[in-house]
């Protein structure tokens, strides 16, 4: 039997990791929280200063070694988060004064990387991410999905995943299910542990994830992006090299005035808008088929024109998408011919026109 790996053995072993530039440990520093242990696999986070940015590896290295010392751990995976000052800026826009972005090189895990965004919560985002990116696997591409909502990670439930990753020469290793490759915040923390994180945390994350992650060699990596507009989703847009982003809305009105403010974030950071997708857009009625446009359908429709956006298409609020979310086998994988599986499919298909058609003229430049 392998011997049982507690928490204190982990702090123990940690102890022995120096902070840089500090005359103590990373314990002492209160550095280390949100300690996970599942089957031998380990996972924690470090917090940094800015300043110990250039120390960042070689801790976290550290870090590793010391942990995977202990008898019975088979992997050991460290988030690293920099706590940044707020930066004072007079300049109208955050786009400069924001995260890590700034100077460095883009991120470009794929081929082509495509965020799924939504101006607020609960549009279903997730639920679009995950069956448009089951749709491009089945096109042929070899295709990943990001959960980066580091606030509400739904990847573990989508997929019905619990297994952590395992890292390899620090990198992560992607988890797979139904031929995709899928990372999420949620395979690395607790479910019930709460995780306070403030904007600069969920940046460097989310870059984590980009960055320290080893993909396979990905046609297409779909980022399902923290639901609303604020800091952290425009740094996210500014750090990752996006080929374009879909904005997923429902048809009530206050859904798609937070759907254009979506816009507007891309716009300004001159990342293309591919489209945008309708989601529970009508009901068809499970004993007589009849249509009902619940919310009234073609809202979305009407102002992706009026914005000059192509209108992707409408998802139907159905019982079967939701239910097969819930059961970690979305629709797309679990039930490919119906018609709902073939909405998303169809929508896939514009998608990869779309990409394929802008790789080949190069990428639109758009002024604002
Ligand atoms: P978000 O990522 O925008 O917060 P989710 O994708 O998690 O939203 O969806 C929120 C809830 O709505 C989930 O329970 C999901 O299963 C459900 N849902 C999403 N789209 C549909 C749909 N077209 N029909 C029925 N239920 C849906």
């Amino acid at each position: 039997m392998s011997a049982q790996i507690t928490e204190q053995k982990i702090l123990n072993a940690l102890k022995s990791v120096q902070m840089p530039g500090q005359n103590s440990d990373i314990l002492t520093s209160e550095a280390v929280s949100n300690i996970v242990v599942k089957d031998g696999n380990v996972g924690f986070t470090i917090e940094i200063s800015p300043e110990q940015a250039g120390a960042a590896n070689a801790l976290k290295a550290d870090a590793e070694n010391a942990v995977n010392a202990i008898n019975g751990v088979l992997s050991v995976s460290v988030i690293l988060t920099a706590h940044k000052p707020a930066v004072s800026s007079t300049s109208q826009a955050p786009v400069e004064a924001v995260g890590e972005g700034a100077g460095e090189d883009l991120l470009k895990p794929a081929r082509h990387v495509v965020a799924v965004a939504s101006g607020k919560g609960g549009v279903g985002k997730s639920t679009t991410s995950i069956n448009l990116a089951l749709a491009f696997a089945a096109q042929g591409l070899k295709t990943g999905i990001l959960d980066a909502d580091i606030y509400g990670p739904s990847l573990p439930r989508l997929l019905g995943l619990s297994e952590k990753p395992r890292s390899e020469n620090n990198k992560l290793l992607p988890l797979s299910a139904f031929g995709l490759e899928a990372m999420s915040i949620g395979f690395l923390v607790d479910e019930d542990a709460p995780t306070i994180w403030r904007g600069p945390m969920v940046m460097s994350a989310v870059q984590q994830m980009l960055r320290d992650v080893a993909w396979g060699d990905l046609d297409i990596l779909v980022i399902d992006m923290p639901p609303g507009t604020g800091d952290a989703q425009l740094t996210l847009s500014q750090r990752a090299d996006l080929a374009g982003a879909v904005i997923v809305s429902t048809p009530q009105d206050l859904a798609l005035i937070d759907a254009r403010k979506g816009l507007n974030m891309f716009r300004r950071v001159n990342v293309p808008v591919l489209g945008i997708v309708e989601n529970m857009s009508y009901f068809v009625c499970p004993s007589c088929g009849e249509i009902s446009d619940i919310f009234g359908t073609g809202g979305a429709k009407a102002e992706a024109e009026r914005l000059g956006l192509p209108f992707l298409g409408g998802i139907p609020l159905d019982m079967e998408i939701r239910a097969t979310s819930d059961a970690g086998t979305p629709i797309v994988a679990e039930n490919f011919s119906s018609p709902h599986a073939q909405a998303y499919v169809k929508i896939a298909e514009t998608l990869t026109a779309q990409l394929e058609k802008e790789t080949r003229t190069g990428p639109a430049i758009i002024m604002d």
